[in-house]
């Protein structure tokens, strides 16, 4: 996926932090969503649409992990 995106575009995600790459609308949506591309630091460039009312991005494969795996727990010493 890496290889595919420009150089220019990049540069404009080291910059802004995020780039705004087009609308997609998907089945059972009303009306379509921006598209942003950004960087995550665990697995690099992904695409996702902002989420809530302050448009957060947030990389969908760390929402997936996040998931999958069980809530961090500390077990203490009786
Ligand atoms: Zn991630």
């Amino acid at each position: 996926m890496d290889n595919r995106i420009k150089l220019l575009d990049r540069l404009k995600i080291q910059l802004q932090g995020y780039l705004y790459i087009g609308n997609e609308k998907k089945e059972g949506w009303k009306k379509s969503a921006p598209v942003y591309m950004f960087k995550c630091p665990i697995h690099g460039y992904v695409k996702s649409i902002a989420r809530g009312y302050n448009g957060r991005l947030e990389c969908p494969f760390c929402v997936a992990d996040l998931k999958n795996s069980p809530p961090l727990t500390i077990e203490f010493e009786k």
